[in-house]
């Protein structure tokens, strides 16, 4: 069987989640380097990873690589790809996004001009025609310029892999619901323990939950752009991947049966939120699994001994909010304190969280795009009385 090399990029800080789902659904890792965990697989692979993997944005199938200082070296380089090997006589092909870092070549417009015609120049002397319909399956390039290191792949996956379909409507700052499913892997909670998102919005954290502990894979209900490459990927492997993600859904949990009713809760002061995560889990197939209410952090409570509290905490995304956030950050630790060895994870861009809850066990930079947050672990601690 051909094999791959395939390169799923992730979120800068997380390689190590990605990193181990990957080598989970059996794949070797080839290289990992700053928001990007490579491995090799084949045909079958390019299928598996789309529908399991959570962490990642999406899977790019790597066509080649080299250096270009110029635009010359661009276009010899890209006409020197064995571009047939991957794109029909009918496909359409051009390059949908162009990346640059520390390097001679910048502008995206003019490296998928000068990338197209290079294409079109291979492409043509093999099909032997000057001209393509590309009325056939789409196969779009992304190409990242490093230090002049051109690496150029298919993105296999087409919508990001973010896009489970389950969340039309979103509150104010969602986290994306890759980011979530990453920090719940790291977190470590397990479906056995209680999990509350005291400041849920839309909910994603929660619903990502459910959905890993009834063993919901992320991408059984969506498309991707690979499904169209007949000529790499047979139907087949689309078909026995979405068999797999059916059996691995666990329905003792789904149908909440004895001793496997999940406890997954989650509250915010906005009442605008409940109906949009009521319906976001619905969607997800996961409605029954998630208890969602009105309340304030204040009025936060639990019975159990042990569990998870994950929560992504306005920020002061405007300045008028900010002078709320000591405040708001004290009534996080204090609920936190109130509740009998639970452990808190919470990730923020508030730069002085810490000041308020108090000083993290560990402290993770992410980048959610281009922002700089924070992802704080506190371990378990006795309840406290309310002072
Ligand atoms: N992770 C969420 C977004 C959270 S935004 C998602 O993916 O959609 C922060 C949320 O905290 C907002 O929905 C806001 O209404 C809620 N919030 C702010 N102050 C609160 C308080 N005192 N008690 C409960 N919720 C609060």
């Amino acid at each position: 069987m051909k094999t791959y090399e395939l390169m799923a990029p992730c979120h800068f800080g997380l390689e190590s989640v990605t990193k181990k789902e990957i080598y989970e659904l059996g794949y070797e890792i080839s290289d990992v380097r700053d928001g990007r965990v490579s491995f090799i697989g084949d045909a079958e692979a390019i299928a598996r990873a789309n529908i399991f993997i959570r962490s990642a944005e999406r899977i790019l199938l790597k066509v080649g690589e080299f250096r270009a200082e110029s635009y010359e070296e661009l276009f010899q380089g890209t006409r020197a790809l064995p571009l047939e090997e991957f794109i029909p006589e009918d496909g359409s092909f051009w390059v949908t996004k162009a990346s640059s870092i520390n390097s001679k070549l910048y502008s995206p417009r003019d490296i998928q001009s000068v990338m197209k015609k290079a294409m079109v120049d291979r492409l043509g002397r093999i099909y032997h025609r000057s001209w393509f319909e590309e009325h056939g399956a789409k196969y779009p390039f992304r190409v990242s310029l490093y230090k002049d290191q051109l690496t150029v792949a298919l993105d296999t996956s087409g919508e990001s892999l973010h896009k489970r379909g389950y969340r039309l409507k979103a509150g104010k700052a969602p986290i994306t619901e890759t980011l979530a499913a990453s920090l719940l892997l790291l977190s470590g909670w397990r479906a056995e323990l209680p999990l509350i998102d005291p400041m849920c919005g839309s909910g994603t954290f929660l619903i990502e939950a459910a959905m890993l502990a009834a063993g919901i894979s992320p991408g059984a209900d969506r498309a991707f752009t690979a499904e169209g490459w007949s000529n790499l990927v047979p139907r087949k492997h689309w078909n026995e991947a979405v068999t797999e993600a059916n059996e691995q859904i666990d329905r003792g949990i789904l149908a909440g049966g004895a001793g496997r009713a999940l406890d997954i809760q989650g509250y915010d002061i906005d009442p605008a939120m409940l109906p949009v995560c009521r319906e976001n889990a619905e969607r997800a197939g996961v409605g029954k699994l998630i208890h969602f209410q009105l309340r304030e952090l204040a009025k936060l409570s639990h019975s159990g001994r042990g569990g998870y509290l994950i929560t992504n905490p306005p920020y002061g995304e405007r300045i008028e909010d900010r002078r709320n956030l000591p405040l708001l950050y004290t009534e996080l630790r204090e609920a936190w304190e109130g509740l009998d060895h639970w452990k808190l994870y919470l990730i923020t861009a508030y730069e002085d969280a810490q000041r308020y809850l108090g000083r993290a066990d560990k402290n993770r930079k992410i980048y959610n795009g281009m922002m700089k947050t924070y992802f704080y672990s506190y371990g378990i601690r006795p309840r406290q009385e309310k002072k």
